[in-house]
């Protein structure tokens, strides 16, 4: 590896988009050295100056050029751009790193490689859904996606997943349940799901690098992506001093006051882990009551008894001021004590303010990633998230496409728990197990697979 590009990457502690970062160069089998910046504030300097004034972890350099966080340098992976600066594309533009293992002849020359089962997404529905298959013997190939191990590593504590009385972060429950889907069989691979033709078996499934493989059941476990407002300033300042990960970018912004939108459970824990670092956190959420469950506003309003954090409720967002080079400076705020105000910005009694903030954290939800399912006749409400099969009895993650299933956050806009993705997961691949069967048995007999419907 030695004529390969030297690889940097400015990294901090609890910084899971940092892990991503490494995990995807480890998989190309690309070494690369690492900088740690917490509590060096020389380093946190160097790697500011060098990102451009960019105050966000990871920062990854090839050869002393800026590729940027692990957004960034995901999209070029996706686009194949990485492997071309690292060296690995072969003349065509093709990889040819450790994935490179393709099937010959005819129609499937195109095809890297045949499974018997897919699973988009290394969240925790994924990650279940990997462990079951991987014990049914179904080998299932589990494609990462953009957010690898999904919302929970971007969790400090996770302290309702049963079975660990003093608590477990998030990363490390991911990773362990990575550890134990690999003991198992499942091949976990760095990519993002492009789409899936399901005019077609075995499914045709493509990746957005290119890669093309062919599946005879999928299970779409691809989460839901965090949620941003749209509001001005916004594009120009991610990264710069607007974040939506507290966790990743809090540190950067030591002795700053803080903002964080949202009144959910992940807003509530966003601003008491903030604590640890802002002047003063404040939230700004839309109506009156929290969205969040008592345990997390309870933690909130001990925060706020302590002077750590202040709530300001009936208020949103409008507008982020600032720089790229100076970071955020101020953002313009509205009030209306009966709640949502920026649908009543025409009330008098709106109040419309500007408010001093060094850095500002959106906690405002998430959007279910099934795009890459469109056109192949799986059902989803205006949302996206998938409709499944539900019920009692068996099948209760068949999509209306036999041989596609769903489990975790993208058909569950409502529970949306680390525990109840897990089951769904293992849901997933018992369905997706008996589909198997049932598809080789009516292979052997010359008949069609149709979906329960019970
Ligand atoms: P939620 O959907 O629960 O909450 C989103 C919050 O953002 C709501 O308060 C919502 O307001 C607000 N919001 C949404 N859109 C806008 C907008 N356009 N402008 C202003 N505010 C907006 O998402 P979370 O990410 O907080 O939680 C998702 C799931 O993950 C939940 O089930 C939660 O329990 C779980 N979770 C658990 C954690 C834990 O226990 N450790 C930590 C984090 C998440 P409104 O209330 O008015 O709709």
């Amino acid at each position: 590896m030695s004529d390969l590009p030297r690889v940097e990457i400015y990294t901090k502690e609890d910084c899971p988009y940092c892990e991503n970062a490494k995990d995807l160069f480890d998989s190309k089998g690309v070494e690369y050295e690492t900088y740690n910046v917490t509590g060096d504030d020389e380093l946190f300097e160097e790697m500011v100056e060098r990102a451009g004034g960019r105050k966000t972890a990871p920062e990854v350099f090839v050869d002393d050029e800026l590729i940027g966080g692990w957004d960034d340098t995901s999209a070029l992976e996706e686009s194949g751009e990485l492997d071309e600066k690292l060296g690995l594309a072969d003349e065509d533009g093709e990889s040819d790193g450790p994935q490179g293992n393709r099937t010959e002849g005819g129609d499937a020359a195109d095809v890297v490689e045949h499974r018997t089962l897919i699973i988009a997404g290394t969240g925790i529905a994924g990650l279940t859904a990997a462990i079951y298959a991987g014990r049914a013997n179904n080998e299932p190939l589990v494609i990462e996606g953009d957010e690898p191990g999904g919302q929970l590593t971007l969790t400090t504590d996770v302290a309702n997943y049963p079975g660990f009385p003093e608590g477990i972060s998030g990363p490390e429950l991911v990773n362990n349940m990575k550890e134990q889907a690999r003991r198992f069989g499942a091949d976990l691979k760095n990519g993002i799901v492009d789409s899936v033709d399901a005019d077609q078996r075995p499914f045709r499934v493509e990746l957005t690098n290119g890669d093309v493989y062919t599946a005879d059941a999928v299970i779409a476990a691809s989460g839901a992506s965090a949620r941003t407002l749209g509001v001005p300033g916004e594009d120009e300042l991610m990264g710069y001093g607007l974040s939506t990960c507290a966790t990743c970018d809090g540190a950067f912004f030591r002795d700053e006051d803080m903002l964080v939108v949202g009144g959910g459970d992940a807003a509530m824990e966003e601003a008491t882990f903030l604590t640890k670092f802002a002047d003063t956190v404040y939230i700004a959420h839309r109506r009156e009551e929290f969205r969040a469950e008592d345990y997390w506003v309870d933690r909130v309003h001990e925060k706020v008894e302590e002077g750590d954090i202040e709530i300001m409720k009936n208020t949103e967002l409008i507008e982020i001021h600032g720089s790229q080079a100076e970071g955020v400076d101020y953002v313009t705020l509205v009030e209306n004590d009966k709640g949502h105000p920026t649908d009543r910005l025409d009330d008098p009694e709106t109040d419309e303010f500007e408010f001093d903030v060094g850095a500002v954290f959106f906690a405002i939800g998430h959007t279910p990633n099934t795009d890459y399912l469109e056109g192949t006749g799986v059902e989803m409400d205006d949302e996206g998230y998938l409709r499944t099969q539900g019920g009692d009895g068996g099948g209760q993650t068949e999509t209306d496409v036999p041989g596609i299933f769903g489990a975790g956050d993208v058909v569950d806009y409502h529970y949306q728990q680390a525990v109840t993705a897990a089951g769904m997961g293992s849901k997933a691949a018992l369905d997706a197990d008996e589909y198997l069967e049932d598809l080789e048995r009516a292979e052997s007999a010359g008949t069609e697979v149709a979906a329960a419907d019970d």
